[in-house]
């Protein structure tokens, strides 16, 4: 549904700042009916790539289509069957909800009974239902978000692009507005490509992406990320991280890591995991703070992902094995 090949996006820079390659080569693909998340820490490009979607930028090279459409060649194709919520709100905060939503009607041409039943059946997707006249600015955040969402579903998108869309939402809120997501995407075979970097929100997709500098780093289900760094890790916290990490590398031969304050052992299989931590703190424990064995969660391979070097050859065996 969405194929993205070899996007490249520099934004020029000027005699002061140097041109900046936001996006380098990068190459992803959505299948129909897929619910694809895509992270990387701040600057790796989400925004630009985001932004490149929904034509509000060019990029220096590269083709994007969607549903078939050449999305610089055919934008008003790709308008048509495409739904985007944005980060920043999009909605008039001193109107009502109704009006916000006859507005957006009148721009896509609803009208009459066309535009009411779009309308219903937008806001079935929503907890709206009883606040069509209440003025935006009185809602709370998640409701105010799911405005944004009624908006764009009465134009029945096949593909919807979301930009960090739980952000700044309480958990409930979060949880409620995902749901709605998640059975739209299964009632409606509908598309849904969003930013975010909330991991805990990941785990239920069908994929997820993760690029750094502009590079796609790693695209596979939650559960292939996950079996990337073995089934479970040691990880423990001491003293003196770096000191401890350095003796465990050169008297013990274990390739270890330290991301923050914490020392870990990663691609640990089941059974091997126990023994590992008892040797370690036979032999280290006055220095030992805390040690636990975990499973590791995408934020995990987040971490791993994000904070090595991918050589390019890597990045393009990965590609042919996950792209669609
Ligand atoms: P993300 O959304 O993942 O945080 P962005 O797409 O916003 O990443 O930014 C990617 C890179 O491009 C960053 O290095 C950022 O500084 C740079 N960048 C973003 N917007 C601009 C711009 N308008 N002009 C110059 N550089 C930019
Ligand atoms: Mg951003």
């Amino acid at each position: 549904m969405i194929t993205i090949d070899d996007l490249t996006h520099i934004y020029p820079g000027s005699r002061k700042v140097p041109a900046r390659t936001a996006i380098s080569g990068l190459s992803l693909g959505v299948r129909e009916g897929e619910f694809v998340i895509l992270s990387g820490p701040n600057g790796s490009g989400k925004s630009t790539l985001f932004r490149i979607l929904c034509g509000l930028a060019l990029p220096s090279l590269g083709r994007v289509s969607i549903a078939g459409f050449d999305l610089f060649a055919q934008p008003a194709k790709v308008r048509e069957i495409m739904g985007v919520v944005f980060q920043s709100p999009a909605v008039d905060k001193h109107l009502s909800v109704a009006e916000n939503l006859a507005i957006h009607g009148d721009l896509y041409g609803l009208s009459g009974a066309e535009y009411r039943s779009r309308r219903e059946e937008a806001l079935s997707w929503t907890d709206l239902a009883d606040r069509l006249d209440q003025q935006v600015s009185t809602l709370s955040g998640g409701l105010a978000r799911q405005v944004e969402l009624a908006k764009v579903l009465m134009t029945n998108p096949k593909v919807l692009l979301l930009d960090e869309p739980t952000t700044g939402l309480d958990p409930v809120s979060r949880r409620n507005f995902l749901d709605a997501l998640h059975r739209l995407q299964k009632a409606r075979g509908m598309t849904v490509l969003m930013t975010s970097h909330v991991f805990a929100e990941a785990d239920d997709v069908d994929r997820v992406a993760i690029m750094r500098e502009g590079k796609l780093l790693a695209y596979d289900s939650p559960k292939a990320l996950k079996a990337m760094i073995g089934t479970e890790m040691v990880v423990l916290q001491a003293k003196d991280t770096e000191g401890l990490a350095a003796r465990l590398r050169a008297e013990m031969g274990l390739a270890v890591r330290c991301i923050g304050d914490e020392v870990r052992l990663e691609e640990t299989e089941n059974g091997e995991s126990l023994p590992l931590l008892e040797k370690i703190l036979d032999r280290y424990r006055p220095e030992v703070l805390s040690i636990s064995i975990k499973q590791p969660g995408l934020d995990d391979v987040f971490v791993h992902v994000t904070s090595r070097a991918v050589p390019d050859h890597a990045l393009a065996i990965d590609l042919k094995r996950t792209g669609s």
